[in-house]
């Protein structure tokens, strides 16, 4: 699917949308330059899934996991030096695991990341636009690409 936002609130929106249809074990892997918006959709999506705290921006660490209705596991490649450093954090096992990963700037570890998976693809159009494009690779996330309701 492919949706146009004129500004955060509704990139949120989009991201509160995909947020109602995934199944838990979900794997979100963001794209998009910097600014673009990738962390603006965490922030909404975790907002759906009631997170406890709000979503923090600055890209200086690895992952962070917050509580909500689904545990939310939220990745920052940004200044990842290398994928073993996904190794030595157990990356694997929150991919594989019952919560919801999201991965910034993922198409820099996308070897890494297990096939069946969501991609967001997230591409500044002006100030305020961003152009979102929405796809799946797989059958998990395929079946929740079709559940979102926009
Ligand atoms: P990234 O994580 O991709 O580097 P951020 O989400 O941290 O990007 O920042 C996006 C910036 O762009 C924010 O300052 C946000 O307010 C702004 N912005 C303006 N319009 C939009 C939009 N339509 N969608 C998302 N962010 C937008
Ligand atoms: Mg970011």
């Amino acid at each position: 699917m492919e949706v146009s936002t004129r500004g955060p609130d509704e990139t949120r929106a989009l991201a509160r949308a995909v947020a109602q249809a995934v199944e838990p074990g979900a794997l979100i892997a963001l794209e998009g330059d910097l600014g673009a918006g990738k962390t603006t959709f965490v922030q909404g999506f975790a907002e759906a899934l009631e997170a406890q705290e709000p979503v923090a921006s600055p890209t200086f660490v690895l992952l962070r996991v917050y509580r909500g209705r689904l545990p939310i596991y939220h990745f920052d490649a940004y200044r990842l030096e290398g994928v073993h450093e996904l190794d030595d954090i157990g990356a694997e096992e929150y991919f594989w695991g019952d919560g919801v990963s999201l991965v910034e700037w993922a198409d820099r570890i996308a070897e890494a990341l297990p096939g069946d998976r969501m991609r967001v693809h997230i591409e500044h159009v002006g100030e305020n636009e961003r152009r979102l494009r929405i796809d799946a690779s797989g059958p998990r996330h395929a079946r929740m690409l079709g559940r979102i309701r926009w």
